[in-house]
């Protein structure tokens, strides 16, 4: 009787906590955690190869950060490359990345990507997206690529993120597909063997929840909205730089694996963009205004906080400007700039008439003007005689033609004519290169090198330097979910 009562008692507990939890064992073949770019295709072509799918998104609405991104991407031999008469393979596509990211790739997902991106750009042409000019490009935002293989959509991420959720929308309709806003994924459930059974969340209301699947596929994105992360993983680079990725982007599938033991990856790699604006009512985050930068804008140079130059200025390589700033001092740097610039130019900061940015600047946030060049150092905080022999130097080197430092070829004008101004930046997170340690079928590896069983990551979780190595490689932050997503979402269909 007393073990009876015993038994009772342990059935009565976990029927209460099931309750509590909103518990329902395995009712799912995939729960997908994210519903951004890359969980959106791993639910669609997961629904469409016969699985029951849920799909959590923490936020009261789909798409992710596509709907702020401006949506490039990238793929060798789609059809509209092939119908342009560009000569292009995925081969070509995989020795360009390697080599632009320093041979840091994970060589099978990027042959993995690089041999199923033209299909990708194919699928969502067929979905009835556009494309700038209906065909690739070369962009130079990035570093180039040695074809035309960029595609920049009409209506930029938000129309990918549009034709992704009207795809989506049709498998919610079929019942396939549950999707739960609002609804924030916070831990994993794991069996006694360690495999992955499950997700727990909070719901709308604040009410916890549990969900069971044969699998559960991380699609959580970034973490450069995450200042504690990205100071624990990048120091005061990571500290320093600005995030200009959405609010949401706060790390959360990166935390649930690696609070079971999942390995992290690349992240020793790092790059946010130059030209950010900090907002002084913000830290953090940059002001909503655009910075146009050389070789945009001519003749202003560029100083760190000591006062010294450190790149060309003009370099058509984003990625050389890119890593420069991050050499130095607290990744702060600045733009010079005086009367001379200001007349051969439009105002640096688009939008913005000179009489704006003249106002700007007397609140001395981070827009300065003096009417001396040691003025402006010491409103800087630096040495003046510095900053001072910088502009003589630079000033030598427009007269003679040739700037013997850096090499920069546009030397319009000698900055010698008050008022002199500066601005303060520092480099913006667009995404994180750092993520969950992968292996070439997306399964999540454990800190003892097997693989957690059950567990699948994909898209800005696994970081881009998975991907594209040490360089932001053009569509490769937006492609890469795709891809990945529709090709785990079929493959784990199929495992059902
Ligand atoms: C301004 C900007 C411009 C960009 N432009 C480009 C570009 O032109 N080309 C390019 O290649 N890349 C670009 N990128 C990067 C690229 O867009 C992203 O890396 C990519 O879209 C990330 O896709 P994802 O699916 O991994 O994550 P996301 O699209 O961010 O989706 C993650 C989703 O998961 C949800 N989520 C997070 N945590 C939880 C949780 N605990 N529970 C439930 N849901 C959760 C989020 O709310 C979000 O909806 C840009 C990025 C930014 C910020």
């Amino acid at each position: 009787m007393r073990t009876f009562r015993c038994i009772l008692g342990v059935f009565m507990a976990l029927a209460l906590a099931t309750a509590a939890f909103g518990a329902s064992p395995a009712d799912w073949d995939i729960i997908v955690v994210g519903g951004g770019n890359g969980g959106i295709p791993t639910a669609i072509a997961a629904a469409n190869g016969g699985a029951k799918v849920l799909l959590l998104e923490k936020m009261p609405y789909l798409g992710g950060t596509l709907l702020v991104a401006g949506g490039q991407m990238s793929a060798a031999n789609s059809k509209l490359q092939l119908a342009a008469g560009f000569k292009d393979s995925p081969e070509q596509h995989y020795a360009d990345v390697m080599r632009l990211g320093g041979y840091r790739s994970n060589p099978r997902l990027l042959k993995l990507q690089t041999e199923n991106a033209g299909w990708t750009i194919d699928w969502l042409a067929d979905l009835g997206l556009k494309f700038d000019k209906n065909r690739p490009v070369y962009m130079d935002h990035h570093e180039l690529y040695s074809v035309a293989r960029s595609y920049q959509p009409i209506g930029s991420g938000a129309a990918v993120a549009k034709v992704l959720i009207a795809e989506l929308n049709k498998c919610v309709a079929r019942g396939d597909v549950e999707v739960r806003l609002e609804t924030r994924a916070t831990e994993l459930v794991q069996n006694d063997q360690g495999a992955v059974i499950g997700v727990r969340a909070v719901g709308k209301d604040g009410q916890p929840l549990e969900f069971r699947a044969k699998h559960v596929v991380l699609a959580t994105g970034g973490f450069g909205s995450n200042r504690e992360l990205l100071a624990h993983y990048h120091g005061s680079k990571g500290r320093n730089a600005l995030s200009y990725t959405p609010a949401f982007a706060t790390g959360d599938g990166l935390q649930m694996a690696t609070a079971i033991g999942a390995d992290v990856s690349h992240m020793d790699l790092f790059i946010p963009m130059p030209g950010g604006i900090e907002d002084p009512n913000n830290p953090g985050w940059p002001l909503p205004v655009r910075l146009q930068l050389a070789p945009a804008t001519a003749g202003y140079i560029w100083v760190n906080k000591l006062g010294q130059r450190f790149v060309n200025e003009d370099t058509l390589s984003p990625d050389e400007k890119e890593k420069a700033v991050l050499r130095q001092p607290d990744i702060v740097t600045y733009i010079i700039l005086d009367g001379n610039v200001m007349d051969a130019n439009k105002p640096i900061i688009a939008n913005w008439t000179w009489d704006e940015f003249d106002a700007e600047a007397a609140k001395e946030q981070n827009f300065f003007k003096a009417d001396s060049i040691a003025e402006l150092a010491v409103k800087l905080g630096m040495n003046p005689e510095v900053l001072q022999a910088t502009i003589d130097r630079y000033n030598g080197f427009v007269e003679e033609g040739r700037d013997l430092d850096f090499g920069r070829s546009q030397l319009v004008c000698k900055l010698e004519r008050p008022p002199f101004y500066a601005v303060e930046t520092k480099p913006m997170i667009y995404l994180t290169h750092g993520g969950l340690k992968v292996t070439a079928d997306l399964e999540v590896v454990h800190v003892s090198g097997k693989i957690i069983p059950g567990l699948y990551a994909l898209g800005e979780v696994v970081g881009m330097g998975q991907l594209a190595g040490n360089v932001l490689a053009g569509g490769m932050g937006n492609t890469p979910p795709i891809t990945l997503g529709l090709l785990l979402g079929e493959r784990l269909a199929r495992t059902n």
